[in-house]
C-alpha cells in the first residue's frame, strides 16, 4: 500500500516536471520540439499510449483502415508532458494524418476569406492607419498586427502573460486562441 502510494507520488512528480519544461519552452519552438521527442521515449508516454492502442485496436480511427504500425497522436497539445486525457489522443492511418495537416491550413485560408474576419481587420486597419491604410501598408504585416491585437486582448481576458516571442507553432496559449479564432469564436 505504502509502496503504491509512493509510486503514485514519483509519477505526479514525474508528470509536474515534463509539464513545466513544455511550459517553459513554449515561445522555443526548437526546443520545445526536442522535449516532444524526449517525452515520446518516456515510460508516462508508454503508459499514456497503451490504453489509446486498444481503444484503437489496431485500426485507423478515422477511417477504420487497418494499421500495421499503429501511432498514437495528439488532437491538441494543451495537457502534454502526461495529464492528457483519452481524448486528446487519436490513432490515424498514414494517409489521415496527413489529411488532418492539410485540413488545418484549409481552415486557415477558410478564415482568411471569411466576410466576418475580413470587415474586422479592415477595421482594425482604418482606424490605426486611415481608409487607405492599404495603399502603403503591406496587407499581411497588418493582418499580424490584427492577430496580435486580438491575441493580447484574448490574454487579457484569461489572465495568460502576453509573450511577444512566442511561436505561433508550439505555444499553447496562442494555439489556442487560434483555433478559436479559426472556430470563428473569436
Ligand atoms: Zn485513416
Amino acid at each position: 500500500m505504502v509502496n503504491d502510494e509512493l509510486q503514485e507520488w514519483k509519477k505526479k512528480k514525474i508528470i509536474q516536471g515534463w509539464t513545466s519544461r513544455f511550459k517553459q519552452a513554449a515561445g522555443n519552438n526548437k526546443e520545445w520540439q526536442k522535449i516532444f521527442h524526449e517525452y515520446l521515449k518516456s515510460d508516462i508516454w508508454k503508459e499514456k499510449r497503451k490504453p489509446v492502442l486498444i481503444r484503437a485496436n489496431g485500426k485507423c480511427e478515422k477511417c477504420g483502415a487497418i494499421i500495421f504500425d499503429p501511432d498514437v497522436h495528439h488532437i491538441n497539445y494543451d495537457r502534454v508532458g502526461g495529464n492528457e486525457t483519452m481524448d486528446d489522443f487519436i490513432v490515424l492511418c498514414f494517409s489521415c494524418h496527413r489529411e488532418t495537416h492539410k485540413q488545418r491550413d484549409i481552415k486557415t485560408d477558410e478564415r482568411r476569406s471569411d466576410a466576418y474576419y475580413q470587415a474586422r481587420l479592415s477595421g482594425f486597419a482604418t482606424k490605426k492607419y486611415g481608409d487607405i491604410w492599404w495603399f502603403e501598408h503591406d496587407k499581411q504585416d497588418v493582418e499580424i498586427e490584427f492577430i496580435i491585437f486580438l491575441y493580447r486582448n484574448y490574454c487579457q481576458e484569461y489572465g495568460i502573460d502576453f509573450d511577444p516571442n512566442l511561436d505561433p507553432e508550439s505555444d499553447f496559449d496562442f494555439i489556442e486562441f487560434w483555433n478559436q479564432v479559426l472556430n470563428g469564436h473569436n
